[in-house]
């Protein structure tokens, strides 16, 4: 029985039905729907075994039960609906990990405050630290300690910024510690700590400084949610709302990543996602694409995996050599597989705003260079079978009306690309932290248009989608196929009964794969050196 029990919120523990993307699905309120339609569509249950455990776990959740196994913690990750097996009992410690605890995060803090209803991770979140037993443990001396991405919403900052968050955690006894950053190493300590029921700091932020070394990072015990699998952490791009960017860039060597990559086969996982902040610099120590080292790190995830996406890329990566695109999709692309997705940050569509916000963005090319980078980028992109979903930020603290019009004529350019473009509220994190958050009674008018044009877009190329995205034979995927086609239905009777639905208002160009045209690609102003 596990000292240590590691858990998180039922919209985490769940594959998505295989499909990462799908998890956006839990950043919404459950809008007019009974909540357990929602879960049924976006976070069915993960399968477990007679203790709890689950068969896949959230990658971040398995790096910190594979550090405390290593350092000979006695730890597991237990499914929520589980976790009366230890509590109050064999349970010491718990730890907690979350994307977004409280709904406050880009994408989660815009479903929730457009559709003014709380979003089902926070009320998922809320209910799974409110269970009985995890209170009773709580009262009889369990420590709490929260980890993850959205620990700082936790901290003594956001609470005072945010009462009912403090109201919230006053309610569940408190949490003893709350930790930032990346604490593969950190997290042994603070455990070990409390297992000895020594003093616990109630708030620790690690720096870039306590990065831990590739070395120091442990390999994944247990399997992990739909295969994904970290090839490196870190970005040098520098954008001001981003807190990745204050990390280091590491790149794993390809024999860390094949360890992981087979403990999820062993279990028969065939699909998997690759996980960078930009998968196509894997093994670069600067902004340039290395095709040596990318294209063996696809053909290693393709000996294990039947079908490989990417989490993230960016636009001026691909564009700096847009010729290897279609050297990756040689390396992926077969029988298994047709296309691949992936998450890219467009953000605006105005070069002011780069300049102002993310100069880093764009490099080695210019600002001015931005929307058409975008455009031939979509085109490069649609071409080679890749279908991504692209942020967009609205209420950036240096944005005007121009630049909310610049990118309404960005996402209208990108009308045809076969894509889903997700418009964000500003969340101030990364170096803009101490600025206020974005909110919907500050939506102004053409903000408001943006949001409803990428909502037609959406609407309209999803239809485009289903048939790729659910792309394997059989019942369950003619079935998946069709409730997502009702599902899209409904929200788009509902668009267009509010007003919500909005389409160009000009004629709009088509999206090329701009190796077609190579006079027309933009070229980088910034030398670049290999
Ligand atoms: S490119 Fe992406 S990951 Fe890198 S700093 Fe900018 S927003 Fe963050």
């Amino acid at each position: 029985m596990p000292e240590v029990v590691i858990t998180c919120d039922w919209t985490m523990m769940s594959n998505h039905h295989g499909k990462e993307f799908l998890g956006f699905g839990t950043t919404t309120p459950a809008y007019l729907l009974p909540e357990s339609v929602y879960q049924r569509l976006f976070f069915p249950t993960m399968e477990v075994d007679e203790n709890g455990y689950p068969s896949q776990a959230p990658y971040g959740m398995r790096k910190v039960e594979a550090s405390l196994l290593d350092a000979g913690i006695d730890a597991r990750i237990v499914h929520p609906s589980y976790l009366d097996r230890y509590m109050p009992g064999p349970a010491k410690v718990m730890l907690i990990s979350g994307h977004d605890y409280f709904g406050l995060n880009p994408p989660s803090s815009t479903f929730g405050g457009v559709m003014a209803k709380e979003p089902l991770n926070c009320v998922n979140f809320k209910r799974m630290l409110s269970q009985p037993h995890v209170l009773k443990a709580r009262r009889e001396g369990m420590k709490l300690i929260a980890g993850g991405p959205c620990a700082w919403q936790l901290s003594p900052a956001t609470r005072q910024k945010v009462p009912w968050i403090g109201e919230f955690v006053d309610s569940i006894g408190g949490v003893d510690s709350v930790v930032e950053g990346e604490a593969d190493v950190f997290v042994r300590e603070i455990v070990t700590k409390a297992l000895r029921d020594e003093f616990l700091p109630p708030h620790v932020v690690l720096t870039p400084k306590d990065a831990p070394k590739v070395e120091q990072i442990s390999s994944i015990h247990y399997p992990s949610v739909n295969g994904l699998i970290e090839i490196g952490r870190g970005c040098c791009r520098g954008c001001s709302f981003c807190s990745v960017t204050t990390r280091p860039t590491r790149w794993y060597p390809l024999e860390k990543i094949e360890e992981e990559l087979k403990v999820n086969a062993a279990i028969g996982v065939r699909k998997g996602l690759l996980h960078s902040d930009d998968v196509y610099f894997y093994g670069s120590p600067n902004i340039m694409p290395r095709e040596d080292k990318l294209i063996p790190l696809l053909k290693l995830a393709k000996r294990y995996y039947q079908q490989v996406g990417w989490s993230h890329v960016a636009v001026a990566s691909l564009m700096t050599r847009p010729h290897l695109l279609a050297r990756c999709g040689e390396a992926l692309l077969d029988e298994q597989q047709d296309w691949w997705g992936v998450e890219v940050g467009v953000e605006t569509g105005s070069p002011r705003l780069i300049t102002a916000a993310m100069p880093g963005k764009v490099a080695p090319f210019k600002a001015s260079q931005w929307p058409e980078l975008v455009v031939q980028a979509a085109g490069l992109m649609n071409d080679n079978h890749v279908f991504p979903a692209c942020t967009f930020i609205v209420g950036l603290p240096q944005e005007t009306e121009d630049d909310v019009l610049r990118t309404i004529e960005l996402i209208d350019n990108l009308w045809d690309f076969k894509a889903i473009l997700v418009p964000m509220f500003f969340v101030p994190l990364g170096h803009l932290k101490s600025k206020d958050w974005f909110s919907r009674d500050r939506l102004s008018d053409v903000q408001e248009e943006l949001f409803k044009r990428a909502l037609s877009h959406g609407l309209r190329q999803s239809k485009r989608l289903l048939r790729d995205f659910f792309d394997w034979e059989g019942a369950h995927t003619r079935a998946y196929r069709a409730t997502f086609r009702g599902f899209i239905g409904f929200l788009d009777v509902i668009a267009r009964m509010h007003g919500l639905y909005s389409e160009p208002k000009r004629a709009i160009p088509t999206i090329e794969n701009p190796l077609r045209h190579p006079e027309r690609i933009p070229s980088p102003t910034i030398p670049v050196r290999e």
